[in-house]
């Protein structure tokens, strides 16, 4: 399996299912998806310590169907000797492609152990295994909650790309300009890796509003508005988020972003739906 990738990227993301049900339910999305042949799919990490196992679990199943499977790792709380396992493990099982994150400290959890920032993690797995994989690191156009101002997060996404970064996947966002001018301040700072867009279709929309508090990714207000005007009509919700959410992928792409990330929260309806709206099937025969 090549670590490099094609020049414009598809690529979905999953979180490691619970129960035995989630997992039959993932390996059906799973079926799904891969027919839109994306790049690869990528398979979330719980910081300290609580889905660290699962994420294995999932992405050699990923592997196991053929597909190229990227494991979120992150440092927070870790310590080098248990972090050298995991890239351990990762290289025994064939993984060539990892996205590298500092995480968030689960509340009660203490310590950060002994990493600080996601670039301390980009240099460790550099150090640890060289050039074996190929490594993505997280982007915030809508500039991190922890970031006093954007050219700081611009400064500190620039020490991961100089760490060894190799391509980064933002954080979801709803206005394009947002994400152009993130790109455009990379630009001027000398930052020249790829940065593709993190799509997250809107199915709940209460659930999405409470995930956007927490990480700093802003609704728009007259989306916010329109969305809190249809109540509990989850049709009308559904329809009006794919309509959104498909004129945003096609500005993104029209205005030349190098491929686009979906958050499919492990299902496959409204990401498919997005992705035939976009023609994209007849780019991803190509990949
Ligand atoms: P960093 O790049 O380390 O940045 C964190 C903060 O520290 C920023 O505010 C930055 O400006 C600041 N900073 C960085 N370097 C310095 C420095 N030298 N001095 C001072 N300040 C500094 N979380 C999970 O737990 N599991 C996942 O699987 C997961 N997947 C994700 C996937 C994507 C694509 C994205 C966008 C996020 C994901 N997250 C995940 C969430 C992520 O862990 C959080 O957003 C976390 O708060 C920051 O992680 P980071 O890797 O961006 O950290």
């Amino acid at each position: 399996m090549e670590s490099s990738l094609p020049q414009r990227v598809f690529s979905f993301e999953f979180f490691p299912p619970k129960t035995t049900e989630g997992v039959e339910k993932l390996e059906h999305t799973q079926r799904q998806l891969a027919q839109l042949k994306p790049a690869f799919f990528s398979v979330t990490y719980g910081a300290g310590g609580t889905t660290q196992d699962r994420t294995l679990e999932t992405v050699i199943a990923i592997q196991k169907k053929g597909n190229r499977a990227a494991p979120h790792l992150s440092c927070i709380g870790a310590t080098r000797d248990s972090l050298r396992q995991v890239l351990a493990l990762y290289r025994r099982h064939g993984i060539r492609h990892l996205v590298a994150l500092r995480g968030d400290l689960p509340s009660g959890m203490v310590g950060v152990g002994e990493f600080r920032y996601a670039s301390d993690l980009v240099r460790f797995v550099r150090e640890e295994t060289g050039d074996h994989f190929f490594i993505e690191v997280a982007a915030y156009p809508e500039i991190h909650p922890q970031a006093r101002s954007s050219q700081e997060g611009v400064r500190h996404f620039k020490e991961k790309v100089e760490a060894g970064a190799n391509s980064a996947i933002t954080q979801y966002f709803y206005n394009p300009d947002a994400y152009f001018s993130f790109c455009e301040d990379c630009d001027a700072a000398g930052v020249n890796i790829p940065i593709v867009p993190g799509i997250m279709p809107i199915a709940n929309f209460s659930q999405l509003s409470r995930f956007s508090e927490a990480c700093g990714a802003e609704i728009p207000r007259w989306i916010r508005l329109k969305m809190q005007g249809y109540g509990d009509d989850s049709a009308s919700i559904k329809a009006f988020g794919l309509d959104v959410v498909t004129h945003l992928c096609q500005r993104l792409l029209d205005g030349g972003a190098p491929g686009l990330h979906f958050y499919t929260m492990n299902n496959a309806g409204l990401t498919s739906v997005i992705w035939e709206r976009l023609h994209l099937h007849e780019e991803a025969m190509g990949n």
